[in-house]
């Protein structure tokens, strides 16, 4: 029997993840725009990311400025090699909370049992499993079982960080195996479709008006039986914001609700410099014997640093008291001002570590639009007044928590603690970034197959479809869904 053809759009999180369980079943075929199958494999070992952030050229990952109410400017990354985000992210790994993930899948007949059933399939904390995505424990030093011990004198008890359905504190997982990350890549085992680089999908095609048969590419007009986007929330929205301008005529995409109510996490950090030294990357960083030594240890096998982006330790808390975690709060095994060099520096002189807070739901909204060739991005941060509440709740519990025993003994400051206390408002305005966790755009727009609404043969998988955060890291959310698409896609279409 022939297979039927399947376009998938975009060589990332989902694309690959999808490309991987449809192959069985249909011919594939997954086209991925940047033209790097791959980086150099030193940047596999998952703190080193960071160095491919810092070069002055930038080649596997691209780099976009959004504006801020204030005026600020702050850097967005994407990436730009295959395997998308799931390649060049943070590493750190959750699944999230049970009623969250109930309430995103009720919107595609689908639930938490269901969820957990891939997760299974898919993730392993075993290090000898082969094509799953590994996870492992952070290493923990003094300052995560300080972190850890004053939270329990908080009464927030130790539990799974990859469970947020109440108050925990624990070692974060980071998706890692032995000395190298674990992606998507991960996950195939053989590679029973096709991957064309460095081609750009620049539209769909459609017969009858809403019937989807291929794409026009920058190279060539491609026909299939089905069209996967997987092109994450700005590659999927740029597509179909010129599907709708193109047809504005048509009703079905006139109708269509593109680009609207996109969020993304801030990420807001609160620095510390310590007394003594504690192994902080602010120290390794100014010694060449430290990172030759970290270096050595790594790939001898012990436990360091390099097996994540420097998040160890965390904790989940409900800080408005609704019953609900609100927020997720790392440890952090550095200290800089600004995120990634964007202020022109790195870490601090002094070695240091730092508190980094995520609020898991933000109230603010923002748009996707089409400028130009291209979109703007605009999540509006903290437009919601709630979001900025929750930011004030979260740097007085991290003052609270600096200053109590046992945390207090390996503060020396806290940097800007004036200003936290005085005027927290201004503390969030001026030192927010991005978080990198953007959702939403078509997730008014598909139906619970998936399906672009009024159109057939054109799905949507990837970030875009999520209209809440089921957690406070969305890699595996993505991931995850991917899967659950997969199986409702072959068992609807694979006859
Ligand atoms: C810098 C950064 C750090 C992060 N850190 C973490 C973390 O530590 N933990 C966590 O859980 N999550 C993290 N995330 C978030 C998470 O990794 C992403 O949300 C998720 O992987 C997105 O998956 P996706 O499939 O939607 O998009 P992507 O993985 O970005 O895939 C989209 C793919 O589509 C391609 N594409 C787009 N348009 C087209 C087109 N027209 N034609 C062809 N190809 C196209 C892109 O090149 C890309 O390869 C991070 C994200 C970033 C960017």
């Amino acid at each position: 029997m022939i297979k039927k053809t399947v376009l998938v759009v975009g060589g990332g999180t989902a694309g690959l993840t999808i490309a991987n369980n449809l192959q069985d079943y249909f011919n594939v075929v997954v086209i991925e725009k940047s033209k790097y199958k791959k980086y150099p494999p030193i940047y596999r070992v998952p703190l080193l990311i960071g160095l491919l952030y810092r070069k002055k050229t930038l080649k596997y990952i691209l780099k976009r400025e959004l504006l801020l109410a204030n005026g600020r400017r702050i850097p967005f990354f994407e990436s730009n090699v295959l395997g998308g985000a799931s390649v060049i992210n943070g590493c750190v790994h959750t699944i999230g909370s049970k009623s969250i993930w109930n309430n995103v899948l009720s919107n595609f007949d689908s639930d938490y049992h269901e969820l957990i059933d891939s997760y299974n399939k898919l993730y392993t904390t075993h290090q000898g499993e082969n094509n799953k995505i590994n996870l492992m424990l952070a290493p923990q030093n003094e300052i995560d079982m300080a972190f850890i011990l004053a939270l329990n004198n908080n009464l927030v008890p130790t539990g799974d960080m990859n469970f947020s359905d109440g108050e925990n504190c624990g070692p974060i997982y980071d998706t890692t195996k032995g000395f190298f990350r674990s992606s998507v890549l991960s996950l195939i085992q053989k590679k029973g479709f096709e991957v064309s680089s460095s081609e750009v999908v620049k539209r769909v095609l459609f017969e009858n008006g809403n019937n989807a048969v291929g794409v026009e590419t920058d190279k060539r007009i491609i026909k299939s039986d089905y069209v996967i986007l997987c092109g994450g929330v700005i590659g999927t929205c740029r597509l179909l914001l010129r599907e709708k301008k193109d047809k504005e005529a048509v009703n079905h995409f006139r109708l269509l609700d593109i680009g609207r109510g996109v969020q993304d996490h801030t990420n807001l950090r609160v620095n510390v410099t310590t007394k003594t030294d504690i192994g902080s990357l602010n120290e390794v960083f100014r010694s060449f014997r430290k990172r030759l030594s970290i270096f050595v240890n790594h790939f001898s096998g012990r436990h360091t640093l390099m097996v994540g982006t420097g998040a160890t330790s965390g904790v989940h808390l409900d800080l408005n008291g609704d019953g609900k975690v609100d927020t997720r709060i790392h440890v952090v095994q550095f200290s800089e001002t600004g995120r990634h060099g964007s202020d022109g520096k790195y870490f601090f002189d002094k070695p240091g570590f730092s508190l980094s807070i995520t609020p898991i739901h933000p109230a603010s909204r923002g748009v996707i639009e089409l400028s130009g060739g291209d979109v703007t991005v605009d999540p509006m941060y903290l437009s919601n007044d709630e979001d900025i509440e929750i930011l004030k709740l979260s740097l007085g519990y991290c003052l609270k928590l600096l200053r109590s025993e046992p945390m207090c003994s390996f503060v020396e400051e806290i940097v800007s603690e004036h200003l936290i206390e005085s005027d927290p408002e201004k503390y969030i305005n001026e030192n927010i970034y991005s978080g990198h966790h953007l959702i939403g755009g078509t997730h008014d727009a598909i139906d619970k197959d998936f399906n672009i609404k009024g159109v057939s043969g054109l799905y949507v998988c990837d970030a875009s479809l999520l209209k809440e955060y089921p957690a406070s890291n969305i890699h595996s959310s993505v991931v995850l869904i991917s899967d659950i698409f997969s199986k409702r896609f072959i068992s609807k279409n694979s006859s």
